[in-house]
């Protein structure tokens, strides 16, 4: 079953004063559970196509189509919700809410989901407890470490279960045991729960581990293997 579904999607920034083409007709269907690498030069188009599938950037030109919903006619509400009930996060710019400790960061959206306080926390703890964050767990976000925080942004996305998880470089700024821990997660979250995984990385760990890995360059697919 394919669960996303981008077609023909192109992506021109600054398109009246120096336009740059960041996509190019990009098509890409993606089934249900696979477990996705997107890798290519920096400046190839990974964050951007990684925005465009999660609804957090429109595309200038394409349709996107998450678990059959066309979102390119979402309004900004809808997208709202729908990114809140289906997408986990694990971006850049999508960072942590900095007035929030790390327990209350993971816990945000099944609170927003209206999940039960027993079942909040005790998701909230499990996942601080994998990532060994259990004892940071009232710390605000400037009180860790940029590693500390990404491993707090992992747990966050994975809280919610959600259907879909999009991750732009989730190891970037991780030592070799936080990235082990987090690919255990991830790979745990994509077998036991069939979440569909869509991440961009430079990190060869991590690429090992992918089932699937598509190389864009200069805004275009150039190989798509299937492992
Ligand atoms: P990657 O994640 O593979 O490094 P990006 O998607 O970030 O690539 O960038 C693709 C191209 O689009 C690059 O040339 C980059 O400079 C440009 N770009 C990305 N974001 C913006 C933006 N907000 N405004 C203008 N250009 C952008
Ligand atoms: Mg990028």
């Amino acid at each position: 079953m394919i669960v996303i579904n981008a077609k023909n999607i192109s992506k021109t920034y600054n398109p009246d004063k120096v336009p740059v083409h960041a996509l190019n007709h990009v098509d890409l269907e993606i089934k249900k559970g696979e477990f996705t690498a997107i890798v290519g030069p920096s400046g190839s188009g990974k964050s951007t196509l990684l925005n465009i599938i999660g609804g957090l950037d429109v595309p200038t030109e394409g349709t996107i189509e998450l678990g059959g919903e066309d979102i390119s006619k979402f309004s900004d509400n809808e997208l709202i919700d729908f990114r809140l009930q289906h997408i986990g996060f694990v971006f850049q710019a999508y960072n942590l809410i900095p007035v929030l400790t790390a327990e209350e960061n993971v816990e945000f959206i099944m609170l927003l989901q209206k999940q039960t306080e027993k079942d909040r926390k005790a998701r909230t703890v499990e996942l601080l407890t994998k990532v060994g964050l259990k004892d940071q767990m009232n710390r605000r976000p400037s009180e860790l470490s940029g590693g500390q925080q990404q491993r707090v942004a992992v747990a966050r996305a994975l809280a919610s279960r959600p259907e879909f998880i999009l991750a732009d470089e989730p190891t970037a700024n991780l030592d070799s045991h936080s990235t082990a821990t987090l690919l255990d997660m991830m790979a745990n979250m994509n077998e036991k729960e069939g979440a569909t995984f869509v991440f961009s990385t430079h990190d060869q760990r991590v690429i090992d581990k992918a089932r699937r890995v598509i190389t864009l360059e200069d805004g275009k697919i150039v190989s798509d293997e299937v492992r």
